[in-house]
């Protein structure tokens, strides 16, 4: 049996004014803020023997698990209206469902100093964030649009729609920091920024005036990204504010003015999500989660047989179990995997052959796997699939 762990994924910041955006990528070209993941992250051979291999855990990026945390932080009031400061409503920048097909990876750096805190104090941030990414679970959720929509009524002031699709291939990223970008003038001072929309697929133009979640472009992977995601931002009088506290990023335990989202019970905070689980024929790598292309159940009785987990937050001290069931329920696989470290992103896999069962080929019927996910001793969240020899 084999195990695998891969490193977080990333992204670059895209963080700052569209007048700045050009002059800022001159002078610095693109900045790594995080690596992406490398296949050197990935230690993962399948053996035929049920042998033990070597875990490397994602990230020295913070991390965090599963829809566990559903509701929004309790606030006295739902709109930003500190005295002087036209208070905003926010609606979701993205048209998806949180928690379904879409999940915030990160969130603005509420930390000041060289750390990354997410407004909850927990790791979903990195450092300088000054956004929220709204990601999709892999890449190949790009296989149908998502639009990114106007999150209050507005004026657009700024679009960008000539950056190429990258496609998240490494080392392609050459241009704009933010890619495809639209920015949108509320009033009262507040700004909206949107980064890394689809080449081609902003449908707003300069001085248009565009209604709450009107559609505005399509997310893509122009710009510094590594992943699929919208990066949405907001600011006031050119201030970074995070749209879940109302304020500054000044630290992450701060007072907060409270939520700009219009409906936060929608928008919540979660520090975990399990963003793929399944049964593979070939190495789960995570470029191959990432990828969102584990989707080949096995099919050759004679070959290994791979589970493999994807997981958006992980903290210290989870673990996670694979078991997988012969037909006639008998375990033929389980691994535990403790997590060592904090992290944005964590995966794991385990293969094992049908000599690891003493067979020497898989005997046919329908066999399960099974994810399990724990912390703090409680089960958090599991995933199950089945798959069948003939
Ligand atoms: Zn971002």
């Amino acid at each position: 049996m084999s195990m695998i762990l891969g490193r977080a994924p990333s992204t670059r910041k895209a963080d700052f004014s569209l007048e700045q955006w050009q002059s800022r990528m001159r002078r610095h070209g693109p900045t790594q803020e995080d690596s992406r993941p490398t296949a050197g992250a990935f230690s993962a051979r399948f053996t035929p023997r049920r042998t033990r291999f070597g875990q490397a855990l994602c990230s020295a990026l913070r991390a965090l698990l599963f829809y566990v945390t559903v509701a929004a932080p309790a606030h006295a009031q739902t709109t930003f209206a500190p005295s002087g400061v036209t208070p905003i409503e926010l609606s979701m920048p993205i048209d998806c469902t949180l928690g379904q097909d879409c999940f915030i990876q990160n969130y603005v750096d509420m930390d000041p100093g060289p750390g990354a805190k997410d407004f909850m104090c927990g790791p979903l941030a990195y450092d300088n964030h000054q956004g929220t990414d709204f990601r999709l679970r892999n890449r190949n959720a790009l296989s149908r649009p998502y639009a990114a929509l106007a999150a209050a009524p507005g004026t657009v002031v700024q679009v960008i729609n000539n950056q190429p699709d990258h496609g998240f291939r490494e080392g392609a990223f050459t241009s704009l920091d933010c890619g495809n970008a639209v920015m949108i003038d509320h009033g009262g001072g507040w700004m909206s920024q949107y980064c890394h929309l689809a080449e081609g697929s902003v449908t707003v133009q300069r001085g248009q005036q565009v209604q709450r979640s009107q559609p505005i472009g399509n997310i893509g992977s122009s710009g510094g990204t590594s992943f699929p995601h919208l990066h949405y931002a907001i600011r006031n009088n050119n201030a970074t504010i995070s749209p879940f506290t109302g304020v500054s990023p000044t630290g992450c335990d701060a007072a907060e003015a409270g939520p700009l989202w219009q409906n936060p019970g929608n928008i919540f905070y979660a520090d975990s999500a399990i963003l793929g689980f399944g049964v593979s024929s070939i190495e789960p790598t995570l470029e191959r989660m990432e990828n969102g292309t584990l989707n080949a159940p096995p099919s050759d009785p004679h070959a290994p047989v791979h589970v493999w987990a994807h997981i958006m937050g992980v903290q210290s001290g989870d673990t996670i179990r694979f078991t997988a069931r012969a037909p006639n329920g008998n375990i033929i696989a389980s691994e535990r995997f403790p997590i060592p470290e904090t992290g944005r992103i964590f995966s794991a896999g385990i293969g094992f052959a049908p000599q690891d069962s003493g067979v020497p080929f898989w005997p046919s019927g329908t066999y399960q796997a099974q994810l399990a996910f724990y912390r703090g001793g409680q089960e958090i969240g599991t995933r199950s699939s089945s798959f069948t020899f003939p």
